[in-house]
């Protein structure tokens, strides 16, 4: 894959970018995404969307909890891969860098990078409903330590945005200021096909955003951006990493 030297002056000039990721970013590091099939689409002969709703939780929380253990148990020896180390060094690079993520996985954070948005929550985090106290776990945690809110004793939940659920407060928001007022936004990974974050492209296009898509496949919104680079996430973004 050539990058442009039209790009590469993209690059240098940007002060703000703007980076979505979707679970295709964490394929190289072992985590299947949803249409490459995998373990996330049935469990325990449920479909995925039924053991991961907000109405699950209602009815049986210890099984939901059982099937994000099974999850957190095989994520935990998934590293991050050089897509994820690079966003984490670009937070010292750009003026003003902002990482979105729908991911769950909890790689961005790993690889280092900081306040990350993550739009869809953090399988390594558990939160009381009760008191909103957020707990992180331990990748190694399995099963998930602790089971009650040590502030009021409620049972906790996945703090992972569910079938049925709202984002959590705020992070929507937030990332589409950011994308409002970047100069690059970046869509790795992701099919764009899930709203609203795949609104987010359209934010940052009508506000004169250059639009960069890194997928090794066509996407809904290949037409869509200003560049389509064909290829891994981990082989294409050090090579952008490099023209910094
Ligand atoms: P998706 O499964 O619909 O699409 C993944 C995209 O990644 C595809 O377009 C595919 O071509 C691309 N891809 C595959 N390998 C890649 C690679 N090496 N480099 C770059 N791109 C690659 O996923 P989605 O639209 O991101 O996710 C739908 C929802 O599923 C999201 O809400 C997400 O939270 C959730 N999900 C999360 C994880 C995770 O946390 N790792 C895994 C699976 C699904
Ligand atoms: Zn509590």
């Amino acid at each position: 894959m050539q990058i442009s030297s039209a790009l590469k002056q993209k690059f240098k000039e940007a002060k703000s970018v703007c980076v979505l990721t979707g679970a295709g970013i964490s394929a190289e590091s072992g985590i299947p995404t949803f249409r490459g099939g995998g373990e996330s689409v049935v469990w325990k002969g449920m479909p995925f969307e039924q053991i991961s709703s907000a109405r699950m939780v209602k009815e049986d929380l210890d099984a939901v909890w059982e099937w994000f253990d099974y999850r957190r148990g095989l994520y935990k020896d998934c590293l991050p891969n050089p897509a994820h180390t690079v966003l984490a060094e670009w937070q010292e690079r750009f003026e003003d860098f902002t990482l979105v993520t729908q991911n769950v996985d909890g790689l961005h954070e790993r690889a280092g990078s900081e306040n990350v948005i993550e739009l869809h929550g953090n399988i390594n985090h558990a939160k009381c409903e009760n008191c909103e106290t957020i707990y992180k776990m331990d990748a190694e945690d399995v099963p998930h330590q602790p089971t009650l809110c040590k502030n009021c004793q409620t049972k906790l939940h996945p703090n992972v945005v569910l079938f049925g659920e709202m984002l959590p407060v705020g992070s929507f928001e937030k990332a589409t200021l950011k994308a409002a007022n970047c100069d690059i936004f970046l869509i790795i990974g992701t099919s764009a096909l899930v709203y609203p974050a795949a609104g987010l492209t359209e934010i940052a296009k009508s506000n004169g955003a250059y639009l960069i898509e890194v997928n090794p496949e066509e996407t809904p919104l290949s037409d869509y951006c200003d560049e389509s680079l064909r290829g891994k996430a981990g082989e294409i973004l050090p090579q952008l990493g490099y023209y910094l």
